[in-house]
């Protein structure tokens, strides 16, 4: 890509995210580390810490507008109340956020009645306005052996293997994706690029889209078939300001309406950020405990 004239950039987070670089990964010990490893594992001892798998959430336990607890069904399918004397907080993710507060009659009351759900409070813009990052792919054959090629076979298995083991080092430590460039491409002054270098170098053959036809008709029909997520969900319960009716959060991460409830995920954003979402869904969390710490009533 700086072969096309795109910028090297030392820090997608930093200044400008635009041009080519290396990601940046939440990685601990050489491993890629999820927010369970990195703040759950180190308080497995906390007594105020107790934590439930294989358990999924159905409703918010609401007394009047208060939110009380949370109802849960265990890997049994049996039910449990969960009580909470200070702040619920639903995680749950851009996807099932909205669908946890709809059951809970907290979402737009036209769709609720439609469920048979009683509305405890009217708000339109739950489940609405779900965003994604589409991803597109453009395959190639590569003219010889790079990156990680066969690196997962035969000798170079074990030989990796004790790498990893041994030093913490090697492949096995990769993420799949090292680099990657933010660029713009809908400035309508930059003049198309077919043939790029130096990718075009390694490259035998591109696979799809089919380079016997890059019309434009050919590009819409291979999108449209070949679109998927990148797997970043957002802003379907999003903060707004007050006045704003498509608003289900207030500033503070609280449902509007509803006391003693807040959410503390990528469902809260009122956009998209351009870049990946797991940072993004972390400074969420922290925000969310920096609130809870200060507001009067922390448990
Ligand atoms: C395959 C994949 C790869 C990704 N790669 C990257 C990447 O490289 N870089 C990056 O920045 N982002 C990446 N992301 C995106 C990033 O992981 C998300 O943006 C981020 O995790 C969103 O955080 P969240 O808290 O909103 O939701 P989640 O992380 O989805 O958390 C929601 C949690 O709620 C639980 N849950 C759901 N329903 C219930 C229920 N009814 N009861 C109880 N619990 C429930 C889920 O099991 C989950 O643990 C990737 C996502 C995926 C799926």
């Amino acid at each position: 890509m700086q072969g096309l004239g795109e910028p090297l950039n030392a820090d997608f987070n930093g200044d400008t995210q635009r041009g080519v670089g290396f990601y940046q990964f939440m990685n601990r010990y050489r491993k890629r580390s999820s927010a369970a490893d990195a703040y759950i594992s180190p308080m497995e001892n906390n007594p105020n810490l107790s934590v439930q798998l294989h358990t999924e959430v159905i409703r918010i336990v609401l007394d009047g507008n208060r939110a009380v607890g949370v109802e849960y069904v265990d890997k049994s399918g049996a039910r449990h109340i969960a009580h909470c004397a200070a702040d619920v907080i639903l995680s749950a993710g851009a996807l099932v956020t909205p669908k946890i507060l709809m059951l809970s009659g907290i979402g737009p009351a036209e769709h609720l009645i439609g469920h048979e759900i009683p509305v405890k409070i009217d708000l339109p813009g739950g489940g609405q306005h779900l965003i994604d990052h589409p991803e597109v792919p453009i395959s190639a054959l590569a003219n010889g052996p790079y990156g990680y090629y066969k690196k997962g076979v035969g000798w170079r298995m074990l030989k990796n293997g004790l790498l990893f083991k041994l030093f913490g080092s090697g492949p096995i430590t990769t993420a799949g994706v090292e680099a990657g460039a933010f660029v713009n491409p809908t400035d309508p002054e930059s003049p198309p690029t077919v043939q790029a270098s130096p990718p075009s170098e390694r490259i035998k053959r591109i696979a799809l889209p089919s380079p016997d036809d890059l019309s434009d008709d050919a590009l819409a029909e291979h999108c449209k078939r070949f679109v998927k997520t990148n797997y970043h969900p957002a802003s379907s319960a999003r903060m707004g300001a007050d006045g704003d009716p498509m608003a289900v959060l207030d500033a503070k991460l609280r449902v509007r309406g509803i006391d003693n409830l807040r959410v503390c995920d990528m469902s809260a954003v009122p956009n998209i950020n351009a870049g990946n979402t797991n940072a993004p869904a972390m400074m969420i969390g922290h925000r969310c405990a920096d609130f809870i710490l200060a507001s009067d009533d922390a448990a």
